[in-house]
Parts: structure tokens; sequence; C-alpha cells
């Protein structure tokens, strides 16, 4: 053999070894301008798979160095968002949490993809109103707008899969990220339709109308986390358990108005619909989650949905932070005694909330040193509630803010310091109280609670 010859073959060959072994390492790294925490997180699924502090100016950087491709996602506390990954990518982004997604841009190995979901996020935003807007056209229309919408988005695709050197997964993830984004419209649209227009269309759909329900899948774990098709399968997942009701239950009128009931039907067809384990857990939290923290149904109907609940799904991932909620939710009943959290007053000293409920009817409010624009309503819904009804105390629990700040922020109210406390454990606090959403407060005669999931802005 030619000996340049073999040194030219063997010099490729170390070449591309090189290169083999070079690409195994992700590097994923940036600027956030506007920082609102010291961290970026970087997630696979709800698994976190590293973190980075922010430097002086505010930049970060992982490396990895074996990483299964897919999607991940990074968090930024509060915002989040996704990145695609593969090995071999070096990705740099660059944001500002003011304007967090819009900012939002990658660039290096492994942009393309990651620009493109963001495009498609960003689309969808912009999109909203005027598809909300759809909603009252009949449905071949509807069917016709929508379709337009999402062959834009795939054309898109078509000219980016000449472009870049798309991986099969990546363009599988575009292209479903599409596809489930745009036909959930149609899951929705009769009862947007309905609620618009008052005309039942749900009997009367055209026979195309759902043809891509054929090419649905449910136990492909790439898409576990994939948002377009999350947001997609609850909204079949809702659209089936109504029409289930509809076809099999003699309830007709009062279907959904009966939340337990509705909402069994939705953990039934979940069990009989989803294969992939993780996607089905994730599921059956979120109709558990959205039924106790948001119906604020009786003790005994939260009992019978808890029980239906581990019938189907006793070993599911989030099963212990399922039943602390259902806990939770049962030792707040109307008539029990206000738990007993400790937390502290302005000179640090330790008490507890049964004791600060002690001999008057208090109204316990809940508030945090970071969301200033719920502060600044909750000091003038305060005042105006103390002098409309002043046979309540109105005692504020602070949550998440560091003492000498929270001293800082009292000091330039007129809340009354007397009644001013903080919890040093928000986790105990709110896995006892369920804080959800902020604006609730809990009213109480001496200890005893009167109503765990008032309103603070509505009637006492
Ligand atoms: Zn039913």
């Amino acid at each position: 053999m030619n000996k340049h010859l073999l040194y030219l073959f063997l010099f490729l060959l170390a070449a591309c070894g090189a290169e083999e072994e070079i690409s195994q390492n992700v590097f994923f790294a940036g600027e956030i301008v506007n920082p609102t925490t010291t961290h970026v997180v970087l997630y696979k699924g709800d698994v976190v798979v590293d973190s980075a502090k922010l430097d002086e100016r505010s930049r970060f950087s992982f490396q990895l160095d074996s990483i299964t491709e897919g999607l991940y996602h990074f968090n930024h506390d509060p915002e989040v968002q996704y990145i695609y990954l593969q090995k071999g990518d070096s990705i740099v982004i660059r944001l500002n949490t003011v304007d967090f997604d819009e900012s939002l841009i990658f660039t290096g190995r492994g942009e393309e993809i990651n620009n493109f979901l963001l495009e498609l996020f960003l689309a969808n935003e912009e999109e909203a109103e005027r598809i909300r807007s759809y909603y009252t056209l009949e449905p071949k229309e509807f069917a016709t707008k929508i379709d337009s919408l999402k062959q834009e988005k795939l054309d898109i695709l078509d000219g980016l899969t000449v472009e870049a050197d798309l991986s099969d997964k990546e363009e599988k993830i575009a292209k479903t990220s599409v596809f489930y984004n745009y036909n959930m419209y149609k899951e929705v649209y009769p009862f947007r339709h309905k609620r618009r227009t008052n005309n039942s269309v749900i009997n009367d759909l055209p026979d195309d109308f759902y043809d891509y329900r054929s090419e649905l899948t449910f136990d492909d774990q790439d898409l576990t986390y994939l948002r377009p098709y999350y947001n997609f399968v609850k909204y079949h997942v809702g659209n089936l358990s109504y029409m289930t009701c509809v076809n099999s239950c003699d309830i007709e009128t009062s279907v959904i108005r009966n939340q337990l009931h509705f909402n069994k039907h939705k953990l039934h067809i979940i069990d009989s619909l989803v294969e992939e384990k993780e996607l089905k857990d994730n599921l059956f939290r979120n109709v558990a989650f959205d039924y106790l923290l948001k119906v604020h149904d009786t003790e005994k109907n939260n009992e019978s949905f808890i029980e239906g609940f581990h019938e189907l799904s006793s070993n599911n991932r989030h099963i212990n932070e399922i039943n602390t909620l259902y806990e939770g939710i049962k030792n707040i009943q109307p008539n029990k005694k206000i738990p007993s959290i400790q937390v502290l007053d302005l000179e640090g000293n330790t008490i507890s909330l049964p004791e600060i409920a002690k001999n008057q009817n208090t109204v316990f409010y809940f508030w945090s040193g970071t969301d200033r624009t719920h502060f600044e309503n909750i000091k003038r819904r305060i005042a105006k509630l103390t002098s409309e009804k002043p046979d309540y105390s109105y005692v504020g629990i602070n949550i998440k803010t560091e003492q000498g700040h929270w001293k800082a922020l009292l000091e330039s109210s007129n809340l009354d310091p007397e009644n001013q406390f903080r919890a040093p454990d928000f986790e105990a606090l709110t896995k006892a109280l369920i804080i959800y959403p902020l604006n609730k407060c809990i009213v109480t005669k001496n200890d005893v609670i009167v109503d765990a999931f008032a309103n603070v802005y509505g009637p006492l």
C-alpha cells in the first residue's frame, strides 16, 4: 500500500475518532439579563440533571458528558423553557427575564430545532386571540382555519429539514409539536363553540372533523414532556370523558356540573387510553390536583375520589404528593381545629396558629415579598375589610420572604404589626393549609375552621 495513502487513511481514521469522541459531550451555556435567581437548573422530565450557578456577569454553563437525546427543560425561577439536546450539541442562549420567551435566542450546533420549537411556542401565543375568535365559526370553517395555520408551520419545517440536518428524532419532535398543537383546538372546539354561541354542534360534527385521531399515540416516551402533546392529551381526555358520560350515563344535563362524577370519568379514560407510564402518572396527578384544589368538594366526595384514584393508580410516581394534598385538605374542613403550625412574630417569638386564633374571629391571609402587586392589593383590601367588618381580626402570614426584607416591607405599610407573622417553613405551611391560590384566606371562629377555602376578595 502506498505509504502516503496509508498515512492519510490513518489520519482520517484518527480525525474521525477524535470527532466521535468530542461529539459525546454537550455544551449548554448562556447569559441571563436581569437574573431573578442565582441558578439555572436543567431537567429531564421531573428529574434534575444538573444545576449551574450564574457568575458575576450573569453567565452560566453546563458541560454534560453522556446525555440521552431528547427534550429537556431549564428553569430560571419562575421561568421555564424547553431545550432539545443531543450528543455534540453546543448551544448558547441569551435571554432577558423581563421578556423571557420573546428575548430567548439559541445559537450554535443544535440551534435549529430549538429555535423552531421556540418560534412555534411564540406563534401560539400570538395566534391565541385569533383562534379564540374562530370558535364561533361553523365546524367546517373552523377546521379549515386551523388546518391552514398548521400547514404554515409544516411548510416552515419542510424548509428547515432541507437546510439543517435534523436527526430523525428532532424531526419527529418538531412535527408532533405542530400536529398536536393545532389538533388540540379541535378537541376544545365543540365546548368553546357552545359557550360562545349557545349552539351545540358536538353531535353534528363533519365525519372527518376528528380524522387525525387515527394517528394519535399514547406510548411514546419522547413526547411525555412535550408541552403541545401534553396539553392535547389533557383536552382529548376531557372531550372523551364528556362524550362517554353523555352516551352512557343517565344524567345528561348535570354532566360536568357534577365534578366528582366527571373527574372519575377522566380517571377511567386515562387508564384505558394511555400506555406510557410516566405520562399516565402525570395525567392522573393533573386530574387529582385539578379536582382537589379547585373544586372544593365535600369531604365525602373527596374521599370517594381518592378511593377511585387509588384503585386505578396506587403505584403513581406522585402518590405521596397526592396523598399529602388529600390529607391536607381533609384536615382543614369546616369544624376542624386549625392545624398547629408554628409561625414567628416580629420579635422572633414562636407562636402556633390555634394560639393566634383563640377567643376571636380571625381571617388568615397570605402574602409574599416577591409578589409586590399582590402585596399592594392585599394592603388595600385588608384596610377596607378592617373598617367594614371590624368583628374579625385580620392576620397576615408571610411566606417565602427573608426576615429583614419582611420587616422592611411591614414598616412601610399600614398593617398592624401585632397581627403579622412569618412562616419559617413554607413547605410545612402549604402542606397543612394548602396555600392555593395566594388570594385564599382561612376564616376561623375561636380556633375552629369556618372556611379554609374562602377568597380574601369574596364574601367572608
Ligand atoms: Zn357520566
